[in-house]
């Protein structure tokens, strides 16, 4: 083990039996060799200064339809066409979260949809030139590769056609949404109707083929074993060596209410283990989010020290807005408080990781 500890600890690349033994390792050891791969990862990043610089981005997360017909088993969001609260966004919607988004600072949106079965290419079309045209500084991230999966098939269109024409038309990047565990077994067990394993690394492919950057997601604590997220660390590892579009990765942990998969929810420990082991093992990939919205503010605090060196996004409250205004689950005091309790300036950023102030990435 002393060898594998000090390979970890001069950065080189760890194979997935090793990323076994390493799991198994006390937190406390763990979480320092993750702080050290975070700290080597993030050395030159900021003119320098990126070991002093924890990063947030404020943006808003906009579900353009909640209509789905994918019926996962994790989800409580979707809802039947003829449901009585299924909706499908107008542009006067739209604009008015996004002029929210704008006047708290922010930078972007994250667009994403249930799998609505009859929307056109041209809705998706228009929805992106009207953004574009009417909100020219704000970033589309949106639509995850299941939903481009689920596009492929309505259109009856090649993948790499609809990602030209959504990107001219507006989009600006894509999230890593639907990745859960980029395995098979486990994908057929919650999730037997979204894109497999292989079709969401292909969308990721394309999009980083086009010049389009993408983030890499894990979903982790429902039905998965630990070899099973090596292995999704693993196929993760694999495309960015060959497209080198992941700008970050996020691993969150399954939350089982309102939903019909029934799993322990994982707790603090387990999730900052498996923070730790994604910063060792993704060593090509420069940026880790930690999940305070799944485990809390002050957990996802203390992941700022297991491997992660970004806050995420205050993730402006859908659904939840009050007379007085908008209501956040934290807001960017909360955010900044918490980053330099730890000794490190808080600093906003943009999808791509640079500084909004203009400092490069
Ligand atoms: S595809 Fe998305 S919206 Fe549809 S059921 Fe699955 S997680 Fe929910």
């Amino acid at each position: 083990m002393d060898d594998l500890l000090q390979k970890t600890w001069n950065g080189e690349r760890v194979s997935e039996a090793e990323a076994l033994q390493l799991y198994s390792l006390p937190l406390e050891t763990l979480g320092a060799l993750a702080h050290r791969r975070r700290e080597l990862a993030k050395a030159k990043a900021f003119d320098g200064r990126g070991n002093e610089i924890i990063t947030y981005s404020i943006d808003r997360n906009i579900n353009y339809t909640n209509v789905c017909n994918v019926y996962c088993k994790f989800c409580a969001f979707w809802r039947s066409e003829k449901a009585a609260d299924a909706y499908v966004i107008s542009h006067a919607e739209i604009d008015q979260k996004i002029e929210e988004t704008l006047a708290l600072g922010g930078t972007q949106i994250l667009m994403q949809g249930g799998h609505h079965p009859k929307l056109t290419k041209q809705w998706y079309l228009d929805l992106l030139s009207h953004i574009r045209e009417t909100f020219p500084s704000i970033n589309v991230h949106g639509f995850s590769p299941s939903e481009f999966i689920h596009f492929q098939e309505v259109f009856d269109e090649p993948l790499e056609e609809i990602i030209r024409d959504f990107s001219a038309a507006g989009l600006g990047s894509i999230p890593g949404g639907g990745g859960e565990i980029l395995v098979d077994r486990v994908r057929q067990k919650i999730s037997p109707l979204k894109a497999m394993s292989d079709e969401w690394l292909e969308v990721m492919a394309i999009a980083h083929r086009q010049g389009l950057a993408t983030t890499a997601t894990m979903m982790f604590g429902h039905v998965e074993t630990v070899e099973e997220r090596i292995e999704h660390l693993e196929r993760v590892r694999v495309q960015q060596d060959e497209t080198k579009g992941f700008t970050a990765f996020i691993a969150w942990t399954f939350q089982s209410e309102n939903t019909k998969l029934n799993a322990p929810t994982v707790g603090a420990h387990e999730y900052l283990r498996m923070q730790s082991l994604s910063r060792i093992y993704l060593d090509n990939i420069d940026n880790l989010q930690s999940s305070w919205v799944t485990q809390g503010r002050e957990i996802g605090q203390i992941a700022l020290r297991h491997g992660a060196n970004d806050l995420g996004s205050i993730m402006i409250e859908e659904n939840v807005v009050s007379k007085a205004g908008t209501v956040y689950c934290m807001d960017v005091a909360d955010m900044q408080r918490l980053i330099k309790d730890l000794g490190y300036e808080p600093r906003q950023r943009d999808n791509w990781y640079a500084l909004v102030d203009g400092v490069a990435a």
